[in-house]
């Protein structure tokens, strides 16, 4: 390849990509729901008023899931920004079991930051750590997620000068604008960058429409050739021979 032409920024999707997160969200549903409903119990008898029924008795789990999903259908633009869209779910579940405003709110925003604290309990792939400090060798590197995980409160936040919170911006991945966000900050054109990421709708195309070249991490092959410009990995550890590959 022409060095006029060498890719020379990398843009990384973190969940799924960097490490598993199936669990990780399991775990971190669970947790701050049950959290939530076993603190304000005691708040609650504490304050002289123990619940005939508790909290999630009366809002299972899944109601909040519902909640969620009716939120974001009401507020498109909010669609992405994960944080949000549970606060307030958590919010008008909590003024619905007989809280006041000013108490649903407080409550809320504790359980998110429990929500939040478990959610950073990511495990990246072992040889992620590594890896990232080879490729900061030789390439500019940004994250660009639509989860609410905050890069720099993880170890992973010294390989990323770049990090962009997709949901933040209000235009969650497939929505150009944090790839165009993260380009110009990483003073690159898409013609020059990578983007990784396991989700053909999320990561994939949107790097492609861009003119970026684009990794799909997948595990199984596709049913159909891949396009130009799209490589498929079963695992993020087999970038750098990709990128080797690319560069001769
Ligand atoms: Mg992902």
């Amino acid at each position: 390849m022409r060095p006029s032409q060498r890719i020379r920024a990398l843009t990384f999707d973190l969940d799924d990509t960097l490490w598993d997160n199936r669990q990780v969200m399991v775990d971190t549903e669970n947790g701050h729901y049950a959290w939530l409903d076993a603190a304000l119990a005691n708040w609650l008898a504490g304050a002289g008023r123990p619940p005939t029924r508790r909290f999630a008795e009366h809002f299972p789990l899944t109601n909040y899931v519902a909640r969620r999903q009716a939120l974001a259908a009401a507020h498109p633009l909010r669609r992405g920004d994960f944080t949000w869209l549970r606060r307030e779910a958590l919010a008008t579940l909590l003024t619905d079991y007989g809280l006041a405003a000013g108490d649903a709110e407080r409550w809320a925003e504790a359980a998110m930051q429990r929500f939040l604290a478990l959610r950073h309990r990511v495990t990246p792939y072992p040889e992620v750590d590594e890896l990232l400090t080879r490729l900061s060798r030789a390439y500019r590197l940004a994250s660009i997620t639509n989860g609410n995980v905050d890069v720099r409160r993880l170890p992973l936040a010294t390989h990323f000068p770049v990090a962009i919170a997709a949901g933040e911006l209000l235009a969650p991945k497939p929505h150009p604008r944090p790839f165009l966000t993260a380009l110009a900050q990483l003073n690159t054109p898409p013609a020059r960058a990578l983007h990784v990421g396991d989700s053909w709708r999320d990561d994939v195309a949107p790097a492609r429409r861009l003119g970026m070249q684009a990794v799909w991490i997948a595990t199984e092959a596709p049913a159909r050739p891949l396009p130009p410009g799209v490589h498929r990995l079963e695992h993020v550890r087999e970038l750098p021979a990709l990128l080797d590959r690319l560069e001769e």
